[in-house]
């Protein structure tokens, strides 16, 4: 009996030892795959190669899935590697921004480039407890210049609702963006110009803006900036205002036939709101398709922008000026129902007459865009553009080249368009401006050759 409960007492204590045992297992079992021994290394955020000004401490972002444990960051030269931060953590952070200073001593000042080395580890007790490691390294260069902008030329004055040319010098070593600044949020590009270091760029005063100013903006790799004003003499124009009355055959014709074209957002809309579908809506998603289309401007190097006078149409007369704010109103006159701004020039002369084209350019687009109806647009450098709208055919397409005196569409009524006409619009970098400046060779003379021509004087001299 006694036997028996020994026996007993010593296989109760052997299966709690393989309870305790098949515990741990499955303890350790969960913990293997759990964050306590995770294997991923700390991220660290350090581009290969980097540049600093040193006018703020710079930064290096560390990440850990699990909580980072130290962090340290090395500056070095050509013979000297030295610690310049470093951060141990109690709590296990996920991520941290180490803010780094240049050291005082320690590294030459006979080179601009330096090497950095971040290094991190994290809480996870995988590597017999030592946790995952990190290191990243990064070629730092220091840049505390900034960039040299220089207005060398413009156009003496811009016109509300035109364009001014401007040509100026941005240089830097690191030089990274280059841009026209304006006070209605639209950034002009510019183009390389004649020589390394200049730029040109046409500038426009949207007709819808009140006031106007243009500054060049350069920022080099290092976050240096310089903000450079460009000076133009400005000239407010007051552009005429037109109230139009109309008439049902007008909205039952065109604004219905132009209202089809979207019948999903007009189906429900009584004939009244169809001709402002059409007369708003309509346009700015016609108007859409045109800025994108204008946007661009050249990636190369130009020498010149030789421009001659627009004349398309050989005989036409303006039966419409452009910035004419048109208000449309139905039966009375103080019952406005509808008002868009006339963004180019109404010309008319014979029916399906031919438009040529006084200026060589590239066709970029040739195709029915809503209320412009059949629109050609050809590019003629430095981001400017032309546009014919209302064509009943056009005589070439996309990706041609068109030469001075070529024939290029015919003139027609496709599109918002009463009678047989042509709508010409002008557009720099995606802004519609004045088509009168661009008929006019004194304004050419002065505001563009001129320009051009000094600003290449000054460049040689
Ligand atoms: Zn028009």
């Amino acid at each position: 009996m006694k036997q028996r409960q020994k026996h007993k007492g010593f296989s109760l204590g052997l299966l709690l030892v393989l309870l305790i045992f098949i515990g741990l297992g499955l303890w350790l079992y969960t913990k293997l795959d759990s964050p306590l021994f995770e294997k991923n290394a700390p991220t660290i955020n350090l581009k290969e190669s980097s540049y600093w000004n040193l006018s703020r401490p710079l930064e290096v972002e560390f990440l850990d899935d699990t909580g980072l444990k130290h962090i340290e960051v090395y500056m070095g030269d050509e013979t000297n590697n030295i610690k310049i931060a470093e951060k141990t953590f109690t709590k296990g952070e996920k991520s941290y921004t180490l803010k780094v200073e240049f050291p005082k001593i320690g590294l030459s000042n006979k080179s601009d480039i330096f090497k950095l080395t971040a290094k991190a580890t994290d809480i996870s007790k995988w590597n017999f407890f030592a946790g995952n490691s990190s290191q990243k390294q990064s070629i730092l260069t220091i840049d505390s210049q900034k960039p040299d902008v220089f207005s060398l030329i413009t156009s003496y004055g811009i016109t509300k609702g035109g364009v001014g040319l401007a040509i100026f010098k941005a240089e830097d070593k690191n030089l990274d963006q280059l841009y026209i600044e304006t006070n209605f949020g639209k950034k002009f590009k510019p183009t390389k110009f004649y020589k390394d270091g200049y730029y040109a760029a046409l500038i426009a005063w949207p007709i819808t803006e009140k006031r106007f100013w243009a500054k060049v903006v350069a920022i080099d790799k290092a976050g240096n900036k310089t903000r450079a004003r460009l000076s133009f003499f400005l000239k407010n124009k007051k552009y005429k205002k037109s109230y139009l009355k109309a008439r049902d055959s007008f909205i039952n014709g065109k604004i219905l036939d132009l209202a089809e074209d979207s019948p999903a957002l007009t189906e429900n809309l009584s004939p009244t709101q169809k001709l402002d579908f059409v007369n708003r809506t309509y346009r700015d998603i016609n108007d859409k398709v045109i800025k994108e289309i204008t946007s661009k401007v050249d990636s190369n190097l130009i020498s010149n922008f030789d421009i001659k006078p627009f004349y398309p149409l050989k005989n036409g007369k303006v039966v419409a000026s452009y910035g004419d704010h048109r208000f449309y109103y139905y039966k009375e006159k103080n019952n406005v129902i509808s008002e868009a701004y006339h963004l180019g020039l109404d010309l008319a002369s014979i029916r399906m007459d031919d438009i040529k084209i006084t200026n060589p350019g590239v066709v970029v687009f040739a195709n029915y865009n809503g209320i412009y109806g059949n629109t050609l647009i050809i590019y003629h450098g430095l981001g400017f553009y032309t546009l014919y709208g209302h064509c009943s055919t056009i005589l070439v397409k996309r990706g041609d080249l068109v030469k001075a005196g070529e024939r290029v569409a015919r003139t027609g009524a496709s599109g918002l368009a009463l009678g047989d006409h042509l709508h010409i619009s002008m557009l720099v970098q995606g802004v519609f401006v004045r088509p009168a400046e661009w008929m006019d060779s004194k304004w050419i003379q002065t505001n563009i050759t001129d320009v051009i021509n000094g600003a290449k004087k000054m460049i040689d001299k």
